[in-house]
């Protein structure tokens, strides 16, 4: 590949030993391919200025290359301990990063797909409809935004857990997703117990990665107990029904040994019945899955609305009154639009969804 044309196409974190040796023309050491290709990566606290390299190629690797890591519109919230980033990419096509500071972890969100075709009908996301695949490097760019800003706020933090459940089904993109994982493990030394992926319930995907050999924790979006409902709200469950979706995660944990996590989106008068948590309490009971309820993010384009506090409450309870483990989960940064691609969707105009309208 010629070297303009390399520039113009193709990521730092993209270049293997051989692009380096041919944009170095013979003009570095030999040793400094290796050089650069390990402080990439060691270095993404900030990328150029850290790597141990002469000022001028710093200077000249700053004006050539294109990272969307260093074009972060970044928004803040609970106290500053949520961190929301608009990230533009190198086609100026735009995703969402989130980064979550606790007590005693730090977790990232990767977005995997600028929107997504899976048309979850309360997301913002995918009320946008889907664009692309993102490249294993745009992940990667958007884990340095994260690891960058950590180490700003508190130099002794470091990334504890990575969430791939940003924009897009991860399953639907599915090589880039895994060599991304990968990466983490090989590249950030991150645990595989420390990364979760979360699927909408792409059937052949869940197989597939039962196959991987990788102990990555799964968690499913639910968000409805029976095939009626949930396809309404998860369209893709008209082609992989829940039964499938069991069998499909039962396969998982056989091979992985990993307990799976349904995620349930609590949607007020929609999916918070009480025959609902019962229902729900027999997929879970089935699977051996932890639960993790989620009051409904409110999207500007949706009219529905999560389940007030006292029904989340009563939610949790009959599923443990089943002997179901259960966790209510916060929702962080609702003040920012942190609904998976509301900073995205801001900027559009989707057709609102009404109430008594069609979910589907
Ligand atoms: S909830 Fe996830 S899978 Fe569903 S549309 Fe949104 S991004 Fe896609």
């Amino acid at each position: 590949m010629k070297i303009a044309e390399l520039l113009q196409t193709r990521s730092p974190l993209e270049l293997d030993a051989k692009d380096w040796e041919n944009l170095f023309g013979g003009l570095q050491p030999s040793f400094r391919v290796r050089q650069v290709q390990n402080g990439l990566y060691k270095s993404y606290v900030s990328p150029w200025e850290n790597l141990t390299i002469p000022r001028t190629l710093r200077e000249t690797f700053k004006e050539l290359f294109y990272l969307s890591s260093d074009h972060a519109k970044v928004t803040l919230s609970d106290n500053g301990d949520t961190l929301k980033a608009l990230l533009t990419l190198s086609d100026q096509r735009q995703i969402e990063t989130v980064l979550m500071r606790y007590e005693r972890r730090s977790t990232v969100c990767i977005s995997t797909q600028v929107g997504c075709a899976m048309n979850c009908v309360f997301c913002a996301t995918g009320q946008g409809g889907y664009e692309r695949h993102l490249k294993v490097h745009e992940m990667q760019e958007q884990y340095f935004w994260a690891a960058r800003e950590l180490k700003r706020l508190d130099s002794n933090s470091k990334i504890t857990n990575v969430v791939l459940m940003g924009m897009g089904e991860p399953l639907a993109n599915y090589d880039n997703s895994i060599s991304f994982v990968r990466s983490l493990m090989t590249q950030f030394s991150l645990g595989a117990r420390s990364i979760t992926l979360s699927t909408v319930g792409v059937v052949p995907g869940i197989v597939k990665l039962a196959d991987e050999s990788l102990q990555i924790n799964l968690a499913v979006s639910l968000h409805a107990p029976n095939d009626e409902l949930r396809t309404q709200i998860v369209p893709i469950n008209r082609r992989y029904g829940i039964a499938s979706l069991v069998e499909a995660l039962n396969i998982y944990k056989s091979r992985t040994n990993r307990r799976i996590t349904l995620e349930y989106a609590l949607i007020n008068d929609l999916n918070d019945h009480d025959e609902h948590m019962t229902q729900l309490a027999d997929i879970a009971l089935n699977l051996k899955a932890h639960v993790n309820l989620i009051p409904l993010n409110p999207t500007p384009k949706y009219d529905f609305r999560g389940s007030p506090p006292q029904r989340v409450n009563k939610c949790k309870t009959l599923l443990q009154d089943n002997g179901v483990q259960v966790t209510i989960r916060d929702t962080r940064g609702s003040d920012i639009a942190a609904a998976c691609g509301q900073l995205v969707a801001n900027n559009v105009n989707f057709p609102k969804r009404k109430r008594n309208a069609s979910l589907v």
